[in-house]
């Protein structure tokens, strides 16, 4: 085996490098298993020193601030916990924090594309995003010279800047949600020239994120007891659980796997849902909420290594949180750490204040993930650019006509 292989949750099987999916058509996710079982950190700025745990074999200079992580004081003050870490992805150079588009999808990015490139076949890289995604991938994709297509519904086009020069880059708006984006994507990726890049089953993504938790086990000294996350698809608490699972069998961080905490707004809450065991029902489009960043229709809860074995596996549990629990968890945040969050981060804020009432983790170590903020601190030092659409569009085929054309 080279630096890893890839293998099929479900069944073990070998799989091709670029692989999606299983081969034998069970549907499972794939994961990536390391040559390397120690944890062994690489002279590279960023999440790249974390190389030998990332699907790819080189880097992107330029690209791939980490999150860092920090004791809390103030808001461990507030809620009476002895030992509340804060992994903050975004932007906050006075505590070393420099993530250029603000979230931690710009963990992500960088191993996408750079996996991307690695593939040489030319083809461009497609991207449905509610807005984070879609940024921190125009991002990286301008500094590596990467052609991309990104397709974001229309009301979310107002989060498309970046903050470096802007590349080869067509932008797509939808007349419609995520999940329209998503269908209109699709399709694009079956073109000629064109691939979709997976979203929560590319293990460049996952492995991305998981740098969240090495970097929390390195500053914590240990693996957290909790981690408190906001999720969408869910694929942060996935790689959350892949990467403690790697630092147990490191044997350096503990044993036990961390307990995930994970956060959905109400009333679009279909993880939430699912875990709870209550039917879903229709969710109301029409309801406001908090943060939409986190709605995702068809999360991978149920498939072997998805989000529903992450919970089962370490005992986890998932919150309905309400508009009113996440304004006031936001404003709670932000006056105690002194840094604006996302609507999207303020919804784990309002877990952990829930898990709080109960007592019972006030002593434990608790990783808090604060997966997007500082873009008002970013405005004071950096004048981000926006992204102009190239086309709004209201089927899939007005997208592939515009791309064909
Ligand atoms: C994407 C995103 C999330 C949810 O991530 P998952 O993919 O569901 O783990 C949470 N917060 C912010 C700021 C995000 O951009
Ligand atoms: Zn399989």
């Amino acid at each position: 085996m080279g630096k890893h292989e890839v293998r099929c949750v479900g069944c073990g099987s070998a799989q091709q490098p670029y692989a999606l999916s299983c081969n034998k058509g069970d549907g499972s996710l794939l994961r990536a298993y390391y040559a390397q079982k120690k944890l062994c950190l690489q002279d590279l700025p960023g999440i790249w020193k974390f190389l030998d745990w990332l699907p790819v074999q080189g880097t992107i200079p330029g690209t791939g601030d980490g999150s860092i992580t920090y004791r809390s004081s103030a808001l461990a003050r507030e809620l009476g916990l002895k030992n509340l870490f804060i992994s903050f992805s975004g932007y906050w150079p006075e505590r070393g924090a420099r993530m250029s588009t603000c979230s931690f999808k710009d963990l992500e990015a960088p191993p996408t594309v750079q996996r991307s490139l690695e593939r040489h076949d030319g083809r461009t890289l497609v991207i449905a995003s509610a807005g984070n995604t879609a940024r921190a991938f125009a991002q990286v994709a301008s500094i590596a010279g990467l052609p991309v297509v990104l397709v974001v519904p229309e009301v979310a086009l107002h989060r498309l800047w970046i903050t470096s020069r802007i590349g080869k880059i067509r932008l797509i708006g939808v007349r419609g949600d995520y999940t329209d984006a998503i269908q209109i994507a699709d399709k694009i990726s079956a073109l000629d020239g064109f691939v979709g890049e997976g979203g929560a089953r590319n293990i460049a993504r996952r492995d991305g994120m998981g740098t969240v938790m090495l970097e929390a086990a390195l500053t914590i000294g240990h693996l957290p007891d909790h981690y408190f996350q906001a999720v969408g698809s869910g694929t942060g608490g996935i790689a959350a659980w892949e990467a403690a699972m790697r630092l147990i069998v490191d044997g350096r961080f503990g044993s036990k796997l961390p307990v995930l905490h994970l956060a959905q707004n109400l009333p679009n809450a279909p993880i939430y849902a699912a875990w709870s065991g209550c039917d879903p029902g229709k969710s109301c489009k029409s309801q406001e909420m908090f943060d939409d960043v986190l709605f995702n229709r068809r999360p991978p809860y149920a498939v072997k290594g998805g989000v529903c074995d992450a919970l089962l596996d370490c005992g986890g549990e998932v919150y309905g949180v309400t508009n009113e629990e996440a304004a006031s968890a936001k404003a709670l945040f932000e006056s105690a750490e002194e840094i604006d969050i996302f609507n999207a981060a303020a919804v784990a804020v309002a877990a952990l204040i829930r898990a709080c009432d109960s007592g019972k983790i006030s002593l434990d170590h608790i990783l808090l993930n604060i997966t997007g903020g500082g873009l008002s601190r970013l405005r004071e030092d950096l004048a981000p650019t926006s992204l102009k659409c190239d086309i709004l569009v209201s089927s899939p085929d007005e997208a592939t006509k515009f791309l064909e054309g």
